[in-house]
């Protein structure tokens, strides 16, 4: 039997258990997936001893994603990234790093056909997954603006995808002028609160929240109000670990089955 896991602090309410449980169900594969929980201080030991006893692949999400980097041989893009979210244990005696973020957010759009190339795009947010964004956004051909609070975390990630950066109070203009907005900020999750003006939103832009709790955010209401497009944040989680079990397993994972696992847990089927 294969194990794989989650590695973070806390990881107490995730979804990645029940949706890669599904995957394995519906391919036969002989698999478990577990949730660590290490001290930060022995992050070295826990990816170590994962590999030593013959772990397969690990997860890992706040607060590692960024200092797990320094114990795995990163791809190119996760280490332009500085975060690695997915390990692969199979080659011996090399954990490799990757950062499917980027696979959740390029993914979840391509899968309601927005197209990218040459598009205005807009992130929200200059956290771990607005530099996930920010990277799939230019990746694909669309020019970034990445918009955020602290308007120096938002020119560092601007930097590494040669887009603009700016502050909060020009997110209206930005919006206006967009085709694209991915939200990745924490605004939405404990209260019912956007950042986004209603009457920026319309009907020529899509709106990707990676907020999944809840699953209909202020923000996406306003944007359904105003006629844009719509993808909630459990379809960027359904597509990172899509490409997660894809590095694992060399197969394509079978997503259907892992929507229907994580929109279970969750408080709307209709996202
Ligand atoms: P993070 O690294 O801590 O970044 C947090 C971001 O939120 C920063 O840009 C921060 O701005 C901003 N922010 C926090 N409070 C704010 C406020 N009151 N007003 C304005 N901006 C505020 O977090 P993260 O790891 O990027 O995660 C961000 C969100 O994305 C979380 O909801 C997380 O669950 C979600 N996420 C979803 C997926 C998925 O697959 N769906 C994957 C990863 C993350 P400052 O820089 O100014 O502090």
């Amino acid at each position: 039997m294969d194990v794989y896991g989650l590695v973070g602090n806390p990881v107490g309410h995730s979804l990645s258990a029940p949706m890669h449980e599904a995957a394995y169900d519906a391919q036969d594969i002989d698999a478990v997936y577990l949730t660590f929980e290490p001290e930060p201080s022995s992050l070295d030991l826990a990816i170590s001893g994962a590999e030593a006893l013959g772990i397969a692949g690990l997860n890992v999400t706040v607060p590692f994603k960024e200092s797990v980097i320094e114990y795995v041989e990163p791809d190119d893009q996760a280490a332009a990234l500085g975060a690695v979210n997915t390990i692969d244990f199979s080659t011996r005696g090399e954990a490799r790093g990757y950062n499917t973020d980027v696979d959740g957010v390029s993914r979840a759009l391509a899968s309601r056909g927005v197209s990218l190339s040459d598009a205005d795009a807009v992130v929200l947010g200059a956290g771990g997954a607005g530099r996930a964004a920010a990277w799939a956004l230019a990746e694909a051909g669309a020019s970034v603006t990445v918009v955020n609070r602290t308007v120096s975390r938002a020119e560092t990630v601007a930097a590494l995808v040669d887009g603009r950066a700016t502050g909060l109070d020009d997110l209206g203009d930005v919006v206006r002028n967009s085709t694209v907005l991915v939200h990745t900020t924490t605004v939405g999750m404990e209260s019912d609160r956007s950042l986004v003006p209603p009457e920026a939103l319309h009907a020529n832009l899509t709106v990707l929240d990676a907020v999944y709790r809840p699953l209909q955010t202020r923000l996406l209401r306003d944007a359904k109000a105003a006629g844009a497009t719509t993808i909630d944040g459990a379809r960027m989680l359904l597509y990172q670990g899509a490409a997660a079990f894809e590095h694992w397993t060399g197969t394509t994972a079978p997503v259907e089955a892992m929507d229907r696992a994580v929109r279970t847990q969750l408080d709307d089927a209709h996202g």
